[in-house]
C-alpha cells in the first residue's frame, strides 16, 4: 500500500454536463484525524443519478462527481478513529448535514434544512479512493460481497420507509413499483413480518425479480390494480401501501386504491405537482406519510436483515459496467429501461 505517499494519483469520473463523463487523474486526498480513507470497489447507479445524467435533477449543478451507493475497503484511518480498521469492508452514508437546524437538533438530521448529498451537492465517490468522516461508515459483514455492499444504501432507504409505519407485522402490504427501491421495500416489509407483500408493476423483468425475491405480484398492464388487490388480499385489501414510483399517476392511484383507515407511504421521488383526491383521504381517514432517505440506524437495520439472510440483493443486479465505461451504464438504462434494474459499476473490471 502506498497510501502514505503524498501526491499519489487516482482516477475520478466527473460529469461535466448532463450526459458527459470525463475521467481525470487527481491527488488521493489526505486523511484527517477523524476520517478514513477508503478504496472504492463498486458503485450502484440509481434513479437520482439518472436524473443528473439527463440534467433533470433540480438540486444538482455541474461539474459533479457522482457515486453515493458504494462498497469499499478501508485503507487508512485517522488517529482519532475508533472501531474501524484498515481492511474493513464498508459502505458510506452519503449525507452531509449542518447539525444546527431544527431537524438536526431533533433527531431528524436526514431531512436537514441544509442537507447535501454526496454525488449531488457535494463530491461523490466515483473515484479509486475517497476520504470521509469515519462516522459516516457502516461496517459490512464479510459474507456480503462488494456488489451487495453497494446496495446497502438503497436497502437503507427501504428499511427507513418501512419504519415510517409503527409496525407491518401481520399486515397486508402493497408496493406500487417494482424497481430496486420498490423491490427492497417489499423485501424489507416481509422481513419485518408483513403477512402478505404484493408488488404492482408493468415491467416483466421487475415482476420476475419480485417473484424470485418471494413477493406476490400484480402485472398492472394486464390486471386492474383494484382487482389485483382483491385477488391477493380479499376484502380486507391492503393495510399499508408504499408508493415507490413517484409519478403523478401512481401517486394518485396509491390513494384511490386505499382501503378505509389504511396508510399510504410516499417513497417515490415526485417531481411534479400531483393532483390527489383529498376528499378521499378525509373520508377514508387515510394516513399519508412521506419517506426520505435514512439515518445510520437504517443502515444498521439493513445490515441486520442481510445478516439474517432475509434479503436477496443479487437478483436485482442486471448489469455490470467497468468504471472506465461509466457512461455505458446510462445508455443501457436509457435504451433498455424495461429490462434493467440495478447497474453496478466495477472499479476493477476483473471483478465483473
Ligand atoms: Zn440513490
Ligand atoms: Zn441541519
Amino acid at each position: 500500500m502506498n497510501d502514505g505517499v503524498k501526491n499519489m494519483k487516482m482516477r475520478q469520473a466527473v460529469m461535466t454536463e448532463p450526459g458527459n463523463i470525463l475521467f481525470r487523474k487527481v491527488d488521493v486526498p489526505q486523511v484527517g484525524d477523524r476520517q478514513i480513507k477508503i478504496n472504492i470497489k463498486n458503485i450502484g447507479v440509481c434513479g437520482s443519478d439518472i436524473h443528473v445524467n439527463h440534467g433533470k435533477h433540480p438540486y444538482t449543478s455541474y461539474p459533479v462527481v457522482q457515486g453515493h451507493e458504494i462498497s469499499a475497503e478501508v485503507t487508512e484511518v485517522g488517529k482519532d478513529v475508533e472501531g474501524i480498521q484498515p481492511g474493513d469492508k464498508v459502505t458510506i452514508q452519503p449525507q452531509v448535514v449542518c447539525g444546527k437546524c431544527f431537524p438536526c437538533l431533533n433527531g431528524m438530521y436526514h431531512v436537514c434544512e441544509e442537507l447535501k448529498v454526496m454525488g449531488f451537492q457535494t463530491t461523490g465517490m466515483a473515484s479509486d479512493y475517497f476520504v470521509v468522516d469515519a462516522d459516516k461508515a457502516t461496517i459490512l459483514p464479510e459474507s456480503l460481497d462488494h456488489e451487495e455492499g453497494a446496495m446497502v444504501e438503497p436497502l437503507a432507504v427501504a428499511v427507513h420507509a418501512v419504519r415510517r409505519v409503527p409496525s407491518v407485522e401481520g399486515l397486508n402490504v402493497l408496493v406500487i413499483g417494482g424497481g430496486p427501491i420498490g423491490n427492497l421495500v417489499g423485501q424489507a416489509a416481509k422481513a419485518f413480518g408483513a403477512a402478505n407483500v404484493v408488488v404492482s408493476e408493468l415491467s416483466e423483468t421487475r415482476l420476475k425479480v419480485a417473484e424470485q425475491c418471494g413477493l406476490g405480484t400484480i402485472n398492472s398492464k394486464d390486471e386492474d390494480l383494484s382487482e389485483g388487490i382483491l385477488r391477493h388480499f380479499g376484502d380486507r385489501k391492503a393495510d399499508i401501501i408504499f408508493e415507490c414510483v413517484g409519478s403523478n399517476f401512481t401517486v394518485a392511484q396509491s390513494i384511490e386504491v386505499a382501503r378505509k383507515g389504511s396508510t399510504v407511504v410516499i417513497v417515490g421521488v415526485v417531481s411534479d405537482l400531483t393532483e390527489v383526491n383529498m376528499g378521499f383521504v378525509q373520508d377514508h381517514e387515510l394516513t399519508v406519510l412521506g419517506s426520505a432517505m435514512y439515518q445510520s440506524d437504517d443502515f444498521d437495520g439493513a445490515v441486520h436483515l442481510l445478516n439474517a439472510g432475509k434479503i436477496n440483493l443479487k437478483s436485482l443486479i442486471t448489469d455490470r459496467v467497468p468504471f472506465e465505461n461509466y457512461a455505458e451504464a446510462y445508455s443501457i438504462i436509457d435504451h433498455e429501461k424495461d429490462r434493467v434494474m440495478k447497474v453496478i459499476i466495477a472499479m476493477d473490471p476483473e471483478t465483473i
